[in-house]
């Protein structure tokens, strides 16, 4: 079908909720690249909004699925399923969780651990220890709760009233967050790097101080891990660079590298606060969904693909140091391996980024000012120079 014909479909039958979007369709895509219905090439910085972490058509993954769909879809989680089983051991040898469960998306993980943090206080008999603390700009989903907690009013305000008793502090600031916590605080949750909000990193120093108020205070800390986890920003989860571990964690997007799953992942003595019939799902962490999920997860650890990131994020930080030189308009360049925010001293982010698609580099934006980089976690030093030099290319005309 020609690209008109599809976006006039699009237009006419799917609900509006994406606005008019970049004008292409993707075909089929090979490690960094995607090709569009016409047979151009494009470099993809962005993987499916951090989810594609072994790149396009991967065979570890390809294999996976295509030999699970022809064994066994679907059975449903009235009966054992091994594979899922494996995944949730694997998840659990590799971080500081004890125990998981299978979602089918990140705000749905976060709604996992949402009920989990009521529900554990719930049973050592404080019923009245509901409430959470999260971060302004963080990103948590798009579920009522999960909005509720997510801390940007653009997101929220259309669908008041949202779940009660989620508040609000800037990240990085101690005192805010001790004077947000009260005796009613079951939860602080936040993101150890922000991603949709901006790229924003949590400090070394405020997340010990984080945790350090959790402990005194005896509530539990969740971190989101759906974007900064599984091996993002240089390290297998976002939690490592700090020396601090959550009670619970979230995992979703790059987890089976664009099959649908999330995973709420929590230590022995939370985890047990669920008994069963108080948690569960339909498809959730289903035979092919974690199928997918093995082959992609083994593959991050095995093929060490957090050192790469690390490495290839370092490489193009250092990098960007010269260019931030050359172009005032970039005010700062920050983030943790792959995941990279780039803000300009004025809103042009949009236009950097179309001006990119022009050259067929496909990278995102948030707000006006800040464009993101998210590519596969196997990029090379190479696609980021020529990253580098579109991108300087691109800055000579914007001003
Ligand atoms: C994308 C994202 C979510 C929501 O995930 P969905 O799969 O879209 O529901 C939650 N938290 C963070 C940090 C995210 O980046």
């Amino acid at each position: 079908m020609e690209l008109d014909e599809i976006i006039q479909k699009d237009k006419k039958y799917y609900m509006n909720t994406f606005g008019n979007r970049i004008p292409v369709c993707f075909t089929h895509g090979k490690g960094i690249y995607l090709y569009d219905n016409d047979g151009n090439e494009y470099r993809d910085f962005f993987a499916g909004i951090a989810v594609c972490a072994l790149g396009h058509s991967h065979p570890a993954l390809v294999n996976a699925i295509c030999d699970q769909a022809k064994k066994l879809i679907h059975c449903s989680n009235l009966y054992y399923i091994e594979q899922q089983a494996r995944l949730a051991e694997l998840i659990v040898e590799n971080s500081c969780a004890d125990r998981v469960f299978f979602a089918n998306s990140g705000a749905e993980a976060n709604e996992g651990a949402i009920k989990l943090a009521r529900l554990y206080f719930r049973k050592k008999g404080m019923p009245d220890k509901y409430e959470i603390v999260t971060l302004y700009n963080s990103f948590h989903g798009r579920t009522l709760a999960t909005l509720a907690a997510t801390g940007q009013e653009k997101y929220q305000k259309p669908f008041a009233p949202l779940t009660p008793k989620f508040s609000h502090v800037p990240i990085n600031d101690v005192q805010a967050l001790e004077k947000a916590i009260n005796e009613n605080t079951c939860a602080v949750m936040l993101e150890p790097v922000q991603g949709e909000g901006g790229v924003h990193p949590a400090t070394a120093e405020y997340m010990n101080a984080v945790r350090k108020i959790c402990d005194e205070k005896g509530i539990l800390l969740i971190f989101d891990e759906v974007q900064c986890g599984l091996g993002r920003t240089g390290k297998l989860f976002a939690y490592q660079h700090y020396g601090v571990e959550p009670d619970i964690f979230t995992l979703a997007k790059a987890l089976a590298g664009g099959f649908p799953i999330g995973a709420l992942c929590a230590k022995e003595h939370v985890a047990s606060a669920f008994e069963p019939g108080e948690h569960g799902s339909t498809f959730g962490g289903n035979p092919l969904a974690c199928s997918a999920g093995l082959a992609v997860l083994s593959t991050i650890i095995n093929e060490k693909l957090s050192d790469n990131a690390a490495e290839v994020g370092n490489y193009f930080f250092e990098k960007m140091d010269s260019l931030k030189n050359k172009f005032p308009i970039i005010s700062e360049v920050r983030g943790k391996g792959l995941m990279i925010g780039i803000e300009f001293a004025k809103p042009v982010a949009k236009q950097v980024n179309m001006k990119l698609f022009e050259r067929r580099y496909l990278l995102g934006t948030s707000g006006e000012n800040v464009l993101r980089i998210l590519p596969p976690l196997i990029v090379t030093k190479e696609d980021m120079d020529g990253l580098i030099n579109v991108l300087a290319e691109v800055l000579q005309d914007i001003n």
